[in-house]
């Protein structure tokens, strides 16, 4: 690991802040924790915290010490001084004669310290910062420091490799607690640069953050070499298990099963990794051992539990998937009570299903009940990976206790992490939209992702599907819907990136015209293409990963009016939209009993790439009305809007016990009422 201190960036950043106020020492500070945060094999999510004891000047100008840690719920690598709020460190310090002091009563006087009260509530590390007598503090869960303390004899490696240079302190749990361990550990050898924290992380400190951030890297940099050795050695043998002829499982087959598997237990997405490191990992004899063996680190608990659920690649059917699932379920209960028998006090049960599945042969999948939430338990599993494979190159992994796993688990500060915001009502459901650049398709990628869906936007070009997605973090799809190459490719990538589909909105449409006894084959057969065929094509690409994920699932279909009230010359547009509203028909037939449902929303008279501008205006001329009268021209006298059309698709979606329906949206026309 390299320093990527740069003499000319840090002044840069101290002249940014200098005109908000901001000292200098607070604005190196905040420099040095994006230099660490930068460095994912350091830090992630939040992981990691950093601090430094300066001066402040109170409402009556007086000088008061104060030290500014990080808040929780900010990044180290994009780090702002309000993300390092400051606290007295006066009352701070005093609290070292304090022998015992719950985890609330730590908050409240840390709280009570802060200099602005609405700051965020400062790390749960705090203390262990203020009573290290040094200016700047650094501490990272660094991946080579975890390979090599993670060991049954950690403790003798750290002492070989750093020798005096580093204090080594046994594991105890985060919190008070650690605090007074570590503070006495300094007393105890004042001379060192830092303190490794077994099976935790390390700690560097200095008279500035330059100091405190250099010997971070140094000391990890050692660990580094020291891991390179053991490789160089040949005690990695990782690589050398892989099985030849092991069965290779396929992503498109297991992402939607084992998705149905899940999100029929709580709602939710995959997020998938591979690469040879996982590869490898998941090929090792041992793999039951090492990967059962608890996280790398303590607060990957919260979102990895303690372990990951393995699936055998020889059985991956619905069934095998939906036993292993339970099975693991009933461990994590088992491990619950056996640990809440002895808690005081009581804890309430977390849900029991997995955060990481894992597939050898394939990869592994990161489990969450939103895109977010997946995406950091498979960084957290990618970096157990990591840790792991050179642990085991070293020595044989270790990590906590059990016990010690779930008083870290069922820690109500860790808890608090997690946040009490509750979920929305789409959360965990994958939506698809046809035709999603356009206004309705945009308008209606927007009303899911509102409600908590995660979407993926479909349209012919890929960057007007971005466009749309990338505001609602989204997938954005190059989709031609009358090419059947094209939507399989679409829904592969959806499947390969959410792990499976709840809703199609098969929204994609043009309109052709032309009086019905003189108008072009082609001209008919090119509208059927799109407005017929390729309505059959999606929704078929759909119920099969449906069908894969036995969990149901929802079809929508955006028809239109036409399909029920014709307009003059305008068959070549409505004789395939009536075929659509069949077809719409047809799927709920055909598949409720598996629990599939089929909708349609007949829209009318909505501004869309359809109804342009330009043919309102010349309609409106047509009928000698105003573009204003034209557009309000139904029973409520009012405009209908695409907004007003997203909301009808997502009260479908919502409709658990609706299936066969046809939802009118335009304002009010009775001949083009349902009859
Ligand atoms: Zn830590």
């Amino acid at each position: 690991m390299k320093s990527r201190w740069s003499d000319a960036d840090a002044a840069a950043l101290v002249a940014e802040l200098a005109p908000r106020g901001v000292p200098e020492a607070l604005a190196l500070r905040v420099y040095t924790s994006r230099l660490l945060g930068a460095e994912p094999t350091l830090v992630r999510h939040g992981g990691g915290n950093t601090s430094v004891k300066t001066t402040t000047r109170d409402l009556l100008g007086r000088e008061v010490e104060v030290i500014c840690v990080k808040g929780s719920g900010y990044d180290l690598d994009t780090m702002q001084p309000r993300g390092l709020p400051a606290m007295r460190l006066a009352p701070l310090l005093e609290l070292r004669a304090v022998e015992r002091l719950s985890d609330e009563a730590m908050v409240v006087a840390q709280r009570t310290a802060l200099i602005d009260p609405t700051s965020p509530t400062p790390s749960v590390e705090t203390l262990l910062h203020a009573w290290i007598p040094e200016v700047v503090v650094d501490h990272t869960h660094a991946e080579a420091v975890l390979a090599l303390t993670d060991q049954p004899d950690g403790e003798a490696i750290c002492r070989d490799l750093w020798g005096e240079r580093m204090t080594i302190t046994p594991y105890v749990m985060p919190g008070f607690h650690l605090a007074h361990v570590a503070a006495d550990a300094y007393q105890a050898d004042p001379a060192a640069w830092g303190m490794i924290l077994l099976k935790h992380g390390i700690f560097t400190w200095g008279p500035d953050a330059r100091t405190a951030y250099e010997r971070m890297i140094q000391m990890v940099d050692l660990a580094e070499r020291r891991i390179g050795r053991a490789w160089a050695s040949g005690s990695g043998v990782f690589a050398a298990s892989n099985a030849v002829g092991a069965p290779s499982p396929k992503l498109a087959d297991v992402a939607p099963v084992l998705r149905g598997a899940l999100a029929a237990r709580r709602p939710g997405v995959l997020d998938f990794r591979t690469s040879d490191a996982i590869l490898d990992y998941l090929a090792g004899q041992d793999l039951g051992r090492y990967a059962n063996v608890g996280p790398v680190t303590p607060d990957h608990v919260i979102r990895t539990k303690p372990r990951p659920l393995i699936l055998d690649p020889a059985d991956l059917s619905p069934a095998a998937m939906n036993a292993a699932v339970e099975a693991y379920a009933d461990a994590y209960r088992a491990y619950f009570e056996r640990f809440n028998a002895t808690a005081e006090p009581k804890k309430t049960a977390l849900d029991p299903w997995p955060r990481v599945a894992l597939v050898p042969g394939l990869g592994l999948f990161g489990v969450g009940a939103t895109a977010g939430e997946a995406a950091v338990a498979a960084d957290l599993a990618e970096t157990t990976v990591s840790v792991v494979t050179d642990a085991e190159a070293v020595g044989r992994y270790e990590s906590l206790l059990e016990g010690e796993l779930f008083e870290m688990e069922y820690w109500s500060l860790e808890q608090a992490k997690l946040g009490a915001a509750r979920a929305k009502p789409m959360a965990g459901r994958v939506v698809a939209i046809t035709g999603g650049a356009g206004a309705i398709g945009a308008a209606t990628a927007a009303a899911f992702a509102a409600e908590g869906a995660e979407v993926a936007v479909l349209d012919l070009d890929a960057a007007d599907a971005e466009r749309v997605a990338a505001p609602l973090r989204g997938l954005g799809l190059a989709c031609d819907v009358a090419d059947p190459a094209s939507v399989a490719a679409a829904f592969q990538a959806i499947v390969g990136h959410y792990g499976g589909l709840d809703v199609l909105v098969s929204n994609a449409g043009a309109a052709w015209s032309g009086r019905i006894g003189e108008v072009d084959d082609a001209a008919l057969r090119a509208s059927f293409e799109l407005n017929f065929f390729a309505h059959q094509s999606v929704a078929k690409a759909a119920v099969a990963i449906f069908r894969a994920q036995e969990n149901g699932g929802c079809l929508l279909f955006n028809v239109s009016k036409q399909a029920l009230n014709p307009g003059p010359d305008f068959g070549p547009y409505g004789l395939p939209k009536a075929a659509t509203l069949h077809l719409m028909r047809q799927y709920a037939l055909d598949y409720g009993a598996e629990g599939i449902r089929s909708n349609a929303v007949n829209a009318d008279r909505v501004r869309s790439g359809l109804l342009t501008d330009a043919l309102i205006a010349e309609r409106s001329a047509a009928r000698g009305v105003g573009e204003a009268v034209y557009m309000a021209g139904n029973l409520l006298g009012r405009e209908v809007t695409a907004d007003d059309v997203a909301q009808a698709f997502v009260a479908l979606a919502k409709a658990e016990k609706t299936t066969a329906a046809v939802l009118t949206v335009d304002g009010g026309n009775l001949a083009a009422a349902v009859r």
